[in-house]
């Protein structure tokens, strides 16, 4: 088991509510549904850890875990729920974008796209804000358990495609289940990379 300790340290509504103790943290974050809860309970070995299937756009927090005794885990928010108003998508847009851009001990976010679907319009919009506040991040594939490898392989050419009109450099891109737990090494240890830096 790569996560020896897996510890959940609070909700927070707003950035200056996260933990003040310097702490690095790699974030989560992907439109609701796309198996971000799946993930994370997958790649700390617990279940309970974050909750799957509650209802889509309804926890709207910050959820920061402590593993290994060395690095936050952090949940946000799903994006890209149609079903809330518009002033509560206003507000929830407000505090994603003021947390990627002034988290300073915000390390990589990992942005979750579905490995099953062509590149999303609302996955690309929110990838392309992340130019400007220039965040590393690392695109993961969710649910490839659900594709054949063929298909699966076509989908990740397409982003790279997508992608290279608007970056020089593509970011990396891993494949995952939840069910397989396909890329939990990977992820893993690319997190643990980065913590050493
Ligand atoms: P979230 O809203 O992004 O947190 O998504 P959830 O983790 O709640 O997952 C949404 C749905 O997709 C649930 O029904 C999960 O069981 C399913 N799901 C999530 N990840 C996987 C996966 O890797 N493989 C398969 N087959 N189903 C998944």
């Amino acid at each position: 088991n790569l996560v020896k300790k897996a510890l959940f340290v609070k909700s927070s509504a707003k950035i200056e509510e996260c933990p003040a103790d310097g702490i690095n943290e790699y974030a989560f974050i992907g439109r609701s549904n796309v198996g971000k809860s799946s993930l994370i309970n997958m790649l700390t070995g617990q279940n309970g850890m974050a909750k799957v299937s509650q209802t889509p756009g309804k926890t709207q927090l910050i959820n920061h875990y402590f593993i290994n005794g060395s690095w936050y885990l952090v949940d946000l928010p799903g994006y890209g729920f149609a079903k809330t108003s518009k002033a509560s998508r206003a507000i929830f847009h407000a505090m994603i974008t003021n947390y990627i851009q002034n988290r300073e001990t915000l390390i990589n976010l990992f942005v979750l796209v579905d490995s099953r679907l062509e590149p999303q319009k609302v996955d690309l919009e929110f990838i392309s804000a992340l130019g400007e506040s220039q965040v590393p991040f690392t695109i993961i594939f969710t649910k490839a358990d659900k594709i054949s490898k063929s298909a699966l392989q076509r989908n990740i050419a397409t982003y790279q495609e997508e992608l290279s009109k608007e970056w020089d450099e593509l970011p990396k891109m891993i494949a995952t289940s939840a069910e397989s737990k396909l890329g939990r090494e990977e992820v893993m240890h690319f997190i643990d990379e980065l913590n050493r830096l």
